[in-house]
């Protein structure tokens, strides 16, 4: 499966904003933006005053910023858009519901996990269940009434023993229901776009597919 392999702190950089990719480091002073808050590169630091964005380039850079949030390469980004577009009511807001739907996506939002990719890593290693299954596809969509849990096979591992505990400073957003000692939760609904913690215009993503 195709990913990102690349320093990921130059993907925040290059937006110009914290994407939240490496958990604890990114709330500390070690978190690149803070130290180097300019685009990557050798010309990355005159970059950041010479650069007049074009109408194209502000949609590219939305588009971009959404499939780094995600952890969604090309391809299957295009096929979630077009997915959104099927679907009734708003394409752009249906494209933020499907990536907010992934399993990785939910794992983290859940505190499961201190990132998208530590969440993602969480899914491939087996550590999670869907309604009693094991589920190891980190794009799985979950659906509302599906039950997402940690493996009772996982929750001695080092990673989840003491996760109740640090649980308590981390709220589940609305359309997600958790346990905290159980360390499971069910999907009460689709999200709604107040519940996204991203900020992405998804409407430029809809001109950008839309040229
Ligand atoms: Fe982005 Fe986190 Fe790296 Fe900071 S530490 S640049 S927020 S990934």
């Amino acid at each position: 499966m195709a990913r990102h392999t690349d320093a990921v702190c130059k993907l925040c950089r290059r937006e110009g904003e914290k994407l939240f990719l490496k958990g604890e480091r990114c709330l500390s002073p070690k978190c690149a933006i803070e130290r180097r808050p300019y685009p990557p590169g050798e010309h990355g630091r005159q970059a950041q005053f010479q650069r007049k964005v074009s109408d194209y380039g502000l949609q590219l850079r939305a588009k971009q910023k959404a499939r780094r949030i995600y952890g969604v390469m090309e391809r299957q980004f295009r096929r979630y858009f077009r997915e959104a577009e099927r679907r009734r009511g708003l394409t752009g807001l249906n494209l933020l519901i499907l990536l907010e739907s992934r399993l990785d996506n939910v794992v983290y939002r859940l505190g499961f996990a201190s990132s998208r990719p530590q969440g993602r890593q969480w899914v491939r290693h087996g550590h999670i269940e869907v309604n009693g299954r094991r589920v190891n596809i980190p794009s799985y969509l979950v659906e509302p009434g599906d039950v997402v849990a940690v493996r009772p096979s996982s929750r001695q591992k080092p990673a989840f023993k003491e996760l109740a505990q640090d649980l308590e400073h981390r709220p589940a957003p609305d359309w997600l229901s958790r346990d905290d000692m159980a360390l499971t939760a069910r999907v009460l609904g689709a999200p709604e776009r107040k519940d996204l913690d991203v900020t992405i215009d998804e409407q430029l993503i809809v001109e950008y597919y839309s040229r």
